[in-house]
């Protein structure tokens, strides 16, 4: 044990030429002076010094010596073994082993524990040497201690901050990396290298932008100069990882400062956002699903609305047809009925019995009218009603409609008159010559029906490969908004039953299918109280001579 066997302290001779330099230096100088000199820089060094015989004696104590190990003077340390200064730990681990080396080595440096008197320890830097005679045989040892226990504890501060900073850099769910103002990757979380599938030693030293999906690239180099600048940023971008595969990733920098406060590197968090950005686009596009959805509910809804007005409007229709049609059935029904039954009367003059008889013809007419029309219009609807194509002499139709009405007009005083714009022979077309009949006689028995005064003028013109016929008159008009819908089945600008003009509103749907059966197009012109002209088309189709 070392308390037992105390060791020599002694100066080397042989490695320091420490005392060449100090002849050289103050040999001139008295060795009375040369000592105080010695005496003196020995007592103020802020390093503590001591001098002990082989046995561990201790010669000589420094003040520094003396007050680092919490004595009050030397001359309680002097005499004593420097073993005092050791606890049995330290004199086992540490201060045998340096004794060793000391001896081997003529001097040795190093870490040793010391222990002051109130027993607290501290560690210090020790520098020990041997001290030999003439004979080179070691008579003293000399040692120089400095006090490093701040210095330790600094170092051990940081060593538990680095450790602290490191568990938790490495256990964070999201992990990070540091990047140098280059944009070089000086550390990384061994997360986040899993996190791109690299190894941490593979992504230490590359350039982040090489992690970055190009697309995003430009808003990366948008935000770095903000964190050289020192603003701590969040940004989502995508960034790749080692097989291709693309991350979205929400990424937390944080300016680093060096103590002036000038940002040395940058601390990226990332937290991986795929699955949230996924179900966010999943969410958009259900969204958008949904949104069509809707604008398809709406417009099936307008559709739908539609449909409900037209049925609403087509029950309308239909009672007033239904009101109507047995109006105009009855009416003539009656007259017939009524003046047979008046014929049976044996007073009847023979003027009264020709009158009675007329009446009877006329109703039978009007009632003929109507059935043929119902027919017609039933024939139209099951596609029953055929077209056949005939030479037809149109120029010879117009004036026929104008003898056959000129009588009718004339009886209301009614001017009527008609207008061919093509030859005879120029007006010969092959068309169905019954329908465009028909159709030119609704016209113009409306155009009578319908005016109390004025003219009906009717004709045609020849434009490009039609014939564009025309019926006018100056009579009651058509508000601009029945104008359509008078070419509907059973409608009637007119619907009520007190209505002074008779008819089923049949004939211009008829007129209306007749004309697009033979090809053409029919419209009107009209305005109330002034009269109206309708328009109808028939393809110009002169027969092929043989
Ligand atoms: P109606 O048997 O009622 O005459 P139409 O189908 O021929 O049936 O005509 C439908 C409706 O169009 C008429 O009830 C009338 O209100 C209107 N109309 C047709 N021609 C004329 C016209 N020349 N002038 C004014 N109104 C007309």
């Amino acid at each position: 044990m070392r308390k037992e066997k105390p060791q020599k302290i002694s100066i080397s001779q042989r490695s320091d030429n420490g005392q060449e330099r100090f002849k050289n230096l103050y040999g001139h100088i008295q060795p009375e002076e040369q000592i105080r000199l010695l005496a003196s820089v020995v007592e103020q060094s802020t390093d503590g010094m001591a001098i002990a015989d082989m046995q561990g004696k201790i010669i000589f104590v420094n003040k520094t010596w003396v007050s680092m190990h919490g004595y009050d003077n030397a001359e309680e340390l002097v005499g004593q073994n420097l073993s005092i200064f050791h606890n049995k730990k330290q004199l086992k681990e540490e201060v045998e082993p340096f004794n060793l080396e000391v001896k081997r080595k003529g001097s040795h440096s190093g870490e040793v524990e010391h222990v002051r008197k109130d027993g607290t320890i501290f560690s210090t830097q020790m520098t020990s040497s041997l001290l030999r005679n003439e004979n080179d045989i070691p008579i003293a040892m000399t040692g120089v201690a400095t006090d490093i226990t701040k210095r330790k504890q600094v170092e051990e501060s940081l060593r538990e901050s680095e450790v602290r900073y490191r568990t938790l850099y490495n256990l964070l769910p999201y992990g990070g990396e540091v990047i140098n103002t280059k944009g070089e990757i000086i550390n990384c979380s061994p997360s986040t290298a899993r996190m791109l599938g690299y190894e941490v030693s593979e992504l230490i030293g590359q350039h982040i932008t090489k992690l970055v999906d190009p697309a995003f690239l430009s808003l990366f180099r948008l935000k770095f100069p903000q964190l050289i600048s020192g603003k701590p940023i969040t940004v989502e971008i995508r960034m790749l990882r080692k097989d291709g595969t693309k991350l979205d990733i929400l990424r937390a920098a944080q300016p680093i400062l060096d103590k002036n406060g000038k940002v040395e590197a940058i601390l990226a968090l990332n937290v991986d956002i795929s699955k949230r950005k996924k179900a966010e686009s999943e969410l958009k596009n259900k969204n958008k699903e949904l949104q069509a959805s809707i604008k398809r509910i709406r417009s099936i809804n307008i559709e739908l609305e539609k449909a409900r007005e037209k049925a609403e409007e087509s029950d309308r229709l239909k009672s007033a047809f239904l009101a109507n049609m047995s109006h105009e059935i009855r009416t003539p029904m009656n007259g017939i009925l009524g003046f047979a039954n008046l014929l049976k009367d044996p007073k009847l003059t023979g003027e009264e019995h020709e009158m009675h008889i007329r009446i009877i013809e006329q109703s039978g007419h009007r009632m003929l009218n109507i059935i043929n029309d119902l027919i017609d219009i039933s024939k139209i609807e099951s596609g029953q009603m055929e077209v056949s194509l005939t030479e037809s002499k149109v120029n010879e139709q117009i004036e026929y409609i104008y003898s056959f009405f000129k009588h009718e007009a004339e009886n209301k005083r009614l001017k009527i008159s008609f207008n061919n714009d093509l030859p005879a022979e120029k007006s010969i077309i092959n068309t169905d010559r019954e329908k465009m009949y028909a159709i030119l006689t609704n016209l113009v028995k409306n155009a009578i029906k319908y005016t109390h005064e004025g003219a009906i003028k009717f004709g045609y013109k020849k434009k490009g490969d039609f014939l564009e016929f025309y019926v006018s008159d100056s009579g009651i008009g058509i508000a601009r908004d029945k104008q359509q819908l008078i070419f509907d089945r059973f409608v009637r600008a007119d619907l009520s039953l007190s209505s002074q003009y008779e008819g089923a509103g049949l004939g211009l749907s008829i007129t209306k299918a007749y004309v697009e059966m033979l090809g053409g197009k029919i419209w009107v012109k009209s305005e109330e109280h002034k009269g109206s002209k309708f328009y109808f088309t028939i393809p110009y189709a002169p027969p092929v001579c043989d």
